[in-house]
């Protein structure tokens, strides 16, 4: 169910006729900027702010100007995962050059237990994904045995390939902590333009560790899922014409997000 303040009259009015409110067509929307392309490409100029980016959704990911770490939105606050494996949040007026956000409405509650992977993770996830057309925001509060995360350096111009940056990640096992993932599950037909699959990042709950998702493994967790049909995307535009776009890179972005 989806609400806001300013729709309570509204929302009063159909409840009481029994039916349940309509969704807020202005939060169930998948907002992207740029394409998973024209980053494995290199394209790691920022084309909006993180304040901006935060206009358009509370729960995301994503990375900062220059590939400078990994990015977690949780709440509607801006944390970045630096390559030594610190946690800050950010000014409003860093930059992004790609990531995704969207206002999390989720739809699913359930409970996990004993997962030992990530694989494993994602196939308990994968029953609940009725519609595989649509895109979905996952958010699973838990306590984690272990998570294996990354990071990334800033890097320099001109810049590198996004196989040749991460080949200088940063990773870091994390144990017994208790956290949060965030992320999406896009479908098989967005390559291109993002990870097909599973994308998590996570937040431990002491604000101090976190990353890009290597591998975890989960005792119990609290899943919550809010699929999405709608999506809008914001390209880069300088320089953005002189890159090709398209492309299957599916074995390259295998070995940058795997
Ligand atoms: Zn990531």
């Amino acid at each position: 169910m989806k609400l806001r303040i300013g729709y309570g009259l509204f929302l009063l009015a159909v409840t009481f006729n029994g039916m349940s409110a309509p969704a807020d067509p202005s939060r169930d929307i998948l907002y992207q900027a740029s394409t998973i392309n024209a980053l494995l490409a290199g394209y790691y100029d920022g084309i909006l702010s993180c304040g901006e980016l935060t206009r358009q959704g509370d729960i995301g990911l994503g990375t900062f100007d220059g590939l400078d770490g990994e990015m977690i939105v949780l709440d509607r606050i801006v944390y970045q995962v630096t390559s030594d494996g610190a946690v800050q949040t950010v000014s409003s007026a860093l930059m992004v050059p790609f990531a995704n956000v969207t206002f999390f409405d989720p739809d699913e509650t359930f409970a996990m237990h004993n997962i030992n992977s990530l694989d494993q993770l994602q196939k308990e996830l994968d029953r609940h994904l009725i519609n595989r057309n649509v895109f979905y925001a996952i958010r699973i509060d838990g306590t984690f045995p272990a998570v294996k995360v990354r990071s990334v350096a800033k890097q320099s111009k001109p810049y590198p390939k996004l196989a040749d940056a991460v080949k200088n990640q940063s990773v870091f096992e994390l144990s017994n902590v208790k956290g949060t993932l965030v992320g999406f599950w896009c479908p098989e037909f967005i390559q291109a333009l993002n990870v097909p699959g599973f994308h998590l990042h996570f937040l431990a709950d002491d604000r101090r560790r976190g990353g890009h998702v290597l591998d975890c493994r989960l005792a119990e967790g609290k899943v919550s899922l809010d699929p999405t049909a709608a999506f809008t995307i914001q390209l880069p535009e300088k320089g953005f014409g002189q890159l090709d776009p398209g492309g299957n890179h599916s074995e390259e972005l295998n070995a940058v997000e795997r």
